[in-house]
């Protein structure tokens, strides 16, 4: 042993050796609990906090792939208008948007796909809290109505896990305008008779919550995620009296009335999965039924007696 073996060789190693694989997080504080988590404890129970559950934020890529059977595909999103208004505030807004598409890997706040839940098809968006704050402009807009398009296209219903801050403040009206465009683009969906599923996570609030996102024929929401229009703060000071406690959150809304349901990420698919079944004729169940009606045309006509009752009968008395 000496100073070469001792010192130098695992210098020149760490100089020039393979770099060892240690996460930079390897451990995660839960916000609510201050706990600490293994990260890949944390991965495995879906970002929910093993000590108490709290359900952190994930990004709209993972909801898809915990939400969609293996194979679901992401579909392209039309091109919108990017800074309409060549907005600027400390920043300009065509920065901000090209800084949050290179971080995110994304054109703009949703991503579009479509594939199985547990075997039923359908159609989902998800929103990215961390793209702007999930702000909705133009291209979250065309996103919803390109979603909705696509549902009613494959006859799928479709799914939006909303997670946003509201309109995106630097587009102005242009944001605003996206309001009533996601208002219609569920109208699409429910008059084809496709059930229209709203997954409201944390955060929701403002123009989201103002529009498409309470227009769902089935309204779940996570565990504790936060859903309102203004801020508690802004509404404390506007009628000077205290909130209840847990306003604005998702069992308190429950409680309310606003929600159906409030289901646990772990139980999400699965959730998601029964409701479509419950709503849905089965797949292949109404060509059957078709083939029915068409084996019953060529069947010869029935009796009379048997298409109605006896006129004793009919003018009996009911119980
Ligand atoms: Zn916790």
């Amino acid at each position: 042993m000496n100073w070469i073996s001792e010192w130098a060789l695992p210098k020149i190693k760490t100089l020039f050796g393979a770099p060892r694989e240690v996460p930079d997080n390897l451990w995660d504080k839960c916000p609510n609990c201050e706990q600490m988590i293994f990260h890949r404890d944390l991965e495995r129970a879906l970002h929910v906090c093993t000590h108490c559950g709290h359900h952190m934020r994930i990004g709209a890529r993972q909801r898809l792939d915990i939400t969609l059977d293996p194979g679901w595909q992401r579909i392209e999103l039309p091109r919108a208008p990017a800074d309409p208004l060549r907005f600027r505030d400390q920043r300009r807004y065509a920065d901000r948007l090209k800084d949050a598409q290179s971080r995110s890997g994304q054109e703009d706040a949703v991503l579009v796909a479509h594939g199985a839940i547990d075997g039923h098809r359908a159609v989902v968006a998800a929103f990215e809290f961390s793209f702007l704050g999930g702000s909705m402009g133009a291209g979250v807009g065309e996103a919803l109505v390109t979603a909705a398009r696509l549902s009613v296209l494959q006859d799928s219903p479709l799914v939006v896990f909303t997670a946003s801050g509201g309109a995106r403040m630097q587009e102005g009206a242009v944001s605003l305008m996206q309001m009533p465009r996601t208002v219609i683009a569920t109208r699409m969906v429910k008059e084809a008779g496709l059930p229209l599923i709203l997954v409201l996570c944390d955060p929701t609030t403002g123009g989201v919550t103002a529009s498409f996102a309470m227009l769902g024929d089935v309204q779940i929401a996570e565990p504790g995620a936060l859903i309102g229009f203004a801020g508690a703060r802004v509404i404390e000071q506007t009628v000077r009296e205290k909130l209840p406690e847990g306003f604005q959150r998702a069992e308190y809304l429950l409680e309310h009335g606003i929600l159906d349901m409030v289901v646990k990420r772990g139980e999400m698919r699965a959730t998601l999965a029964r409701v479509i079944g419950l709503l849905r004729v089965p797949e292949g169940a109404a060509e059957a039924a078709a083939r029915q009606d068409l084996e019953a045309d060529a069947a010869p006509p029935p009796a009379p007696a048997l298409l109605a009752p006896p006129a004793a009968e009919r003018a009996a008395p009911a119980g």
